[in-house]
């Protein structure tokens, strides 16, 4: 039988088995000489046992053999992996993991390994063997990205951010492009200001022109009671020196007297000024930091300073222009000697009164006034002293009117008034008080009183006198020249028509 006899072959086979072993372990050793992998064989204790020529590349000549193979291990990944290494020891369950190798020259290479038992011929775990690759150039850009990713993203927020703010700063613009006065544009900057700097805190303050204090009417963030409410041009560098003032942390430069604490973080101050006249002061303050949201913490300083200067900028525009067009408008409706409306702005007014009067079945009232002999005071007197008397007439007018009433100058030395809902019986009442008021006034000049200044007044009303606006004035004027005829000094009513 053929299995009695061992085959011939066998020798042949065991040589061929030989031959093969010894091929396979020079390859191995090729491929543990040539690979860019950390093998190394330790014993269960993790005692260095062999370690392939790639070691060298991380710790050189030096001879490792016999050395504790955690010892290289960065402090912090030590432990861990020390006990990944007993786990392996214990259960003969290879373990892969990471961990840091520090050079000798301090630097830091990151690892990545898998330890593998080998046992022995009574199935013990007698050593580990450990292959390794160093993944740090791998580590480094992966964290270069996430840090890219990070900025980016940052950015993003930034522009986003930006974004939303620029907008808002376009409908702080366009709403102060429609308010009337500078009082109405407070309103606009309370709701608006305070968004424009999310996360800080501060205040916009105009200046008073009756006292050239600085007057805080918007304040926002927290807390209120950093701020001075009224401060003078000397305690804000901003206002001394005419430019942005920025102190990017705190200590970094001169912090304004009107602050009342010390700040935290970043603080800027920035005049609101147009053509050298200043309108008033935009103040912003960060806090610290680490009390800021996080999309704050990432902008930039330089960032934060160009937007507080752009958005001073705009508003000193915008405010300029609302100045302006307040200025344009007191132009158009007002009489620059007396202050009084001008009589363009009360045919407006009349007209829509009596439109308003005949709806409502209401009445209206009309005072026609005019000084007597009035170009004897510019004769012995001067123009100047004519212009004075014309003023204290104004001011006696404005006074002693009603917030309702609409006291204008009609013409040189003619003035109307015009009283909404008052009856003919009140308005001649309050034209005799009026004409009376004004023989009263004493205007002192260079210590001469001047004789009483007398009057001739016309009294008309609708809808007594006329349904429209050219009847009512003509009744009135009427009257006026009844009374100048009579001998002036005194208050005609006008006939009825
Ligand atoms: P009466 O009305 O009583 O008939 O006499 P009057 O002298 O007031 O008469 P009139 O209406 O003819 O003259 C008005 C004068 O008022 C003429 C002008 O010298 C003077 N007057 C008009 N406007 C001004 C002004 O703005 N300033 C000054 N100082 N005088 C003015
Ligand atoms: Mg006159
Ligand atoms: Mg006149």
């Amino acid at each position: 039988m053929a299995s009695e006899t061992p085959p011939k072959s066998d020798k042949a086979a065991a040589g061929k088995r030989g031959r093969a072993l010894l091929a396979t372990e020079r390859a191995v050793g090729l491929i543990l000489e040539t690979t860019s992998d950390l093998v190394a064989l330790l014993d269960t204790a993790g005692v260095r046992l062999y370690n392939n020529p790639s070691y060298r590349a991380l710790f050189g000549e030096r001879d490792l053999i016999g050395t504790d193979s955690f010892r290289e291990i960065h402090p912090e990944d030590r432990e861990r992996v020390r006990g990944l290494f007993r786990a392996t020891v214990a259960t003969g369950i290879g373990q892969r993991t990471r961990y840091r190798f520090v050079l000798d020259d301090g630097s830091v290479r990151h690892i990545e390994s898998q330890g593998n038992v080998v046992r022995d011929g009574e199935g013990r775990v007698a050593q580990v063997v450990v292959i390794a690759r160093d993944i740090t150039e791998h580590i480094e850009s992966e964290q270069a990205l996430q840090e890219a990713n990070r900025q980016l993203r940052g950015t993003v927020r930034e522009l986003e951010q930006r974004n939303h703010e620029n907008a808002l700063l376009g409908n702080v613009g366009d709403m102060l492009q429609m308010c009337k006065t500078v009082a109405e544009s407070n309103g606009v900057l309370a709701h608006y200001v305070g968004r424009l700097f999310p996360g800080a805190s501060g205040s916009f303050y105009h200046v008073n022109p009756l006292n050239n204090l600085l007057e805080a009417v918007v304040t926002w963030g927290e807390p209120a009671a950093a701020d001075d409410p009224v401060i003078g041009k000397e305690d804000c560098w901003a206002l001394r020196r005419g430019q942005l003032h920025a102190v990017e942390s705190p200590g970094a430069g001169l912090t304004c007297q009107h602050l009342a604490r010390a700040p935290s973080g970043p603080t800027f101050c920035a005049p609101i000024a147009a053509q050298g006249e200043v309108l008033g002061m935009l103040h912003v303050r960060y806090r610290a930091a680490e009390g800021q949201p996080p999309a704050l913490k990432e902008s930039r300083p330089e960032t934060r300073r160009l937007w507080v200067q752009a958005v001073s900028e705009h508003l000193s525009l915008a405010l300029a222009n609302l100045k302006l067009r307040e200025t344009l408008r007191m132009q158009a409706v007002r009489d620059s000697l007396t202050g009084l409306y001008n009589r363009r702005h009360m045919e407006h007014a009349l007209e829509r009164e009596v439109l308003r009067a005949a709806r409502n079945r209401r009445t209206v009232g009309l005072i026609m006034l005019d000084l007597d002999h009035f170009k004897n005071v510019n004769d012995s007197y001067g123009h100047e002293v004519g212009d004075l008397l014309l003023r204290s007439v104004g001011e006696f007018l404005q006074a002693n009117v009603r917030a309702e009433d609409i006291a204008c100058r009609y013409g040189g030395e003619e003035f109307v008034v015009m009283l909404p809902e008052a009856t003919l019986a009140m308005t001649r009442t309050r034209a005799e008080q009026l004409w009376k008021g004004i023989q009263a006034l004493t205007v002192n000049v260079r210590g001469e009183l001047l004789r009483p200044l007398t009057t001739s007044v016309g009294v008309a009303a609708f809808p007594e006198h006329g349904r429209g606006l050219p009847e009512l004035l003509r009744a009135a004027d009427a009257a006026l020249y009844a009374a100048k005829r009579q001998g002036r000094d005194r208050v005609v009513v006008a006939d009825a028509p």
